[in-house]
């Protein structure tokens, strides 16, 4: 992945700004009643909505150097504890509101029917994680975290609702802006459309190398060895002080 490249494509190519902020703006307006039960997961970002966060984070640096830990711990440790999404602040609010990726901003406007078909496609892939961990690593995952459940949003009112077919437009859309970053090779097939805190981990270190970390971590978690486990959620928490100095 390359970042510095991407970081300065986006800030010349006013165009993809542009087009992001388009899409963003076609999700209607709406009142959240701000109760977080939807920021417990790190939601599926493309890499523009990845970059654009990056640009925001360099402007403001604190954010990074305030949630770089917990960016760290959630991705060692979801599969094992439920955790609110790092960027949730003290004051309960989002620390990257203005740059938050598409699924942040069309949660409470799914319905229910598109929402349980989401359940479903992320509780399939929880499952496949599941097996995966056993087979090759021994590590039982907890089943409240396999089938977690985040309760759909009756709370919020949104001047209307969103459909699954609304929410694929806007995706195509955003696939069309990546594949300006597939085009100057600063990214792969394989890496588009990650969760948003795996990008982070990609940007810091081979997909290998985190996937090992958390097998570790996971394992430290099980057998309550918390000095390794913080030791190794600081070295991650290092690396990605690094992405303010891109
Ligand atoms: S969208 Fe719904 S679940 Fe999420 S914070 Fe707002 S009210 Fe709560
Ligand atoms: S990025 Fe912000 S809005 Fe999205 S889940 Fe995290 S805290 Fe919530």
């Amino acid at each position: 992945m390359n970042l510095q490249k991407s970081i300065a494509i986006i800030s010349e190519s006013q165009d993809i700004t542009e087009r992001l902020d388009q899409v963003y703006e076609q999700v209607p307006s709406g009142d959240c009643k701000g109760c977080l039960r939807c920021c417990t997961e790190s939601v599926n970002t493309f890499f523009v909505e990845y970059v654009h966060i990056l640009s925001f984070l360099q402007s403001n640096p604190q954010v990074l150097q305030e949630h770089a830990y917990k960016i760290s711990r959630f991705f060692l440790l979801e599969m094992v504890e439920e955790m609110y999404c790092p960027f949730v602040r003290e004051d309960r609010l989002c620390a990257i509101y203005d740059a938050r990726p598409l699924p942040c901003r069309v949660f409470g406007h799914l319905t229910e029917k598109d929402y349980q078909h989401n359940y479903e496609r992320v509780l399939a892939g929880n499952e496949a994680l599941a097996a995966y961990y056993k087979e090759e690593h021994g590590l039982v995952l907890p089943r409240a975290i396999i089938e977690r459940k985040i309760p759909y949003c009756r709370d919020f009112v949104s001047e209307q609702k969103i459909t699954i077919d609304d929410r694929d437009d806007w995706v195509d859309l955003l696939f069309s802006l990546d594949s300006k970053f597939l085009m100057n090779e600063c990214i792969g097939f394989e890496d588009v459309n990650q969760s948003l805190i795996t990008w982070f981990m990609k940007s810091v270190m081979s997909i290998e190398e985190a996937g090992n970390y958390r097998v570790q971590a996971m394992q430290y978690h099980q057998s309550g060895d918390h000095d390794a486990l913080e030791k190794l959620i600081n070295a991650i928490e290092k690396k990605l002080f690094k992405l303010n100095e891109i």
